[in-house]
């Protein structure tokens, strides 16, 4: 069968798409019952005969649109997710016609180029140690994997041990020391990385989730502490500064998740929730959540990189590597998407001034969310430092009934958590789109729903 991406199908695409986004603002955040129902029509036996391009564009249209969750639209609070900028999804239509492989240079001299002007722009915007090596990976999860090779490579080299070559088999050992609070993706990193999730020092953390300074255990040169940038509950930070003095001091190496919360140091207002942040070894951060770019994106970064290199690289005659950075060198991946190209419109349509608004802009709305739930005489749980608000509405029963019926009127979406004992809904502003109207709707919405489901009023 010929293909043929004729324009007027990638026109039918964009037409589709830009109906979608129009849309979006306005429709019921959480898809209807009735969409959920009618996606029993995507069921159908592997068709025996081709369908036209076109008939299977509005089929995917007309059946996979509404079943969507409306995430990228103003008002979607659920987990930590981002919408997409508008020039990052167009970045991303133009980028899926070049249909790149960014694995190597000579694949990709624009993929490979991007990646580094990105990469440079991004370690100057965080404060990150100048010359540091960075991978462009799926999501956190896959940089908080990449950065932990590259310390588990570093922590055994030093002592003699070639982990790559000779695995763990016989390895001296590595004590790994974690934050109570790390996030679940760390824990399954360590885990792949044969280090095992609960062979652990855990870190008791203080009533923002906090690594408590006071119980960190002695750090020594077989040390691997993980800490994190953005509480995934409060949106709190560990105390860096003094986790790396000591961490230097012993030799230990410091990773840092940050998710989401490392774009605070992009902010000369938010910076001082992250102090110190610049002062570790290896940070991962996501940009499909606060940089709002399409999913999906993420960049690990580590101060050495030529341990990045060693538990990354690889080598076949044919790959033709350059002497220069080759993509595939810093990254679990050999093919992939060119996932660089969409953080780098972000950055170069923001700018600098552009990031720190879109970062300060949700955590007004996150504050004026929960100033808004406080003054209705609803809990709020934490200190709303970043974009993270957690809210109880009485006791734990009553909560869910609010959670339930805010996800099922439409206007928001917001989900839960159990925060030290207590259920609460999560709040995460992390989207461009959410404008202060819309904080002020959905204040006004959460209100009338929680009065309605609870005695309390
Ligand atoms: C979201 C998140 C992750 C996982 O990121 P993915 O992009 O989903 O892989 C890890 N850590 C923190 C703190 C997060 O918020």
């Amino acid at each position: 069968m010929n293909y043929s991406p004729t324009p007027p199908l990638l026109q039918q695409a964009a037409d589709r798409a830009q109906r979608y986004l129009r849309d979006l603002p306005e429709r019921h955040v959480a898809p209807l019952p009735t969409a959920l129902e009618a996606l029993k029509d995507f069921k159908r036996a592997l068709p025996d005969s081709p369908t036209t391009p076109e008939a299977v564009l509005a089929e995917l249209d007309e059946i996979g649109s509404p079943a969507t969750v409306a995430s990228g639209g103003p008002r979607y609070f659920g987990f930590v997710v981002g919408g997409s900028l508008p020039v990052t999804t167009a970045a991303n239509w133009l980028a899926a016609a070049w249909d790149q492989n960014a694995a190597m240079r000579v694949l990709s001299p624009v993929a490979a180029c991007l990646e580094e002007v990105t990469m440079g722009w991004l370690i100057e915007l965080f404060g990150l140690p100048a010359g540091c090596g960075a991978g462009f990976v799926s999501g956190a999860s896959q940089a908080n994997f990449t950065a932990l090779a590259a310390a588990r490579h570093s922590i055994l080299a030093r002592q003699g041990w070639d982990v790559e070559a000779r695995g763990l088999y016989g390895a001296p050992e590595l004590k790994v020391v974690v934050s109570d609070e790390i996030h679940a993706t760390v824990l399954k990193a360590l885990s792949l990385l044969g280090l095992g999730r609960e062979r652990l020092t855990r870190v008791p953390v203080d009533g923002q989730g906090r690594l408590r300074i006071d119980a960190l255990p002695l750090l020594d040169a077989s040390t691997l502490v993980c800490v994190q940038a953005g509480n995934v509950n409060t949106g709190s930070s560990d105390p860096f500064a003094e986790i790396s003095t000591r961490a230097k001091a012993a030799g230990a190496w410091v990773h840092v998740d940050g998710a989401f919360g490392l774009w605070a140091a992009a902010s000369p207002a938010k910076r001082g929730v992250v102090d110190g942040v610049g002062e570790a070894d290896s940070w991962a951060v996501d940009a499909h959540k606060w940089l709002n770019t399409p999913y999906d994106g993420a960049i690990a970064f580590c101060r050495d990189p030529a341990s990045m290199r060693a538990a990354m690289s690889l080598n076949a005659a044919y790959l033709m590597v350059s002497d220069e950075r080759e993509p595939c060198h810093y990254v679990p991946e050999l093919s992939r998407r060119a996932r660089g190209v969409e953080i780098w419109a972000a950055l170069r349509s923001l700018g600098r001034l552009g990031v720190a608004e879109l970062i300060e802009r949700s955590c007004r709305h996150a504050s004026r969310l929960g100033e808004g739930l406080r003054s209705a005489g609803f809990t709020v749980l934490n200190e709303v430092v970043l974009n993270q608000v957690l809210v109880s509405f009485g006791d734990d029963e009553a909560t869910r009934r609010v959670i339930a019926g805010i996800q099922e009127e439409g206007t928001l979406w917001c989900g839960g958590t159990v925060w030290q004992g207590h259920t609460a809904m999560r709040i995460s502003v992390s989207s461009w789109a959410t404008s202060d109207a819309d904080a002020e709707r959905c204040i006004a919405a959460i209100v009338a729903i929680a009065r309605g489901l609870t005695a309390v009023h």
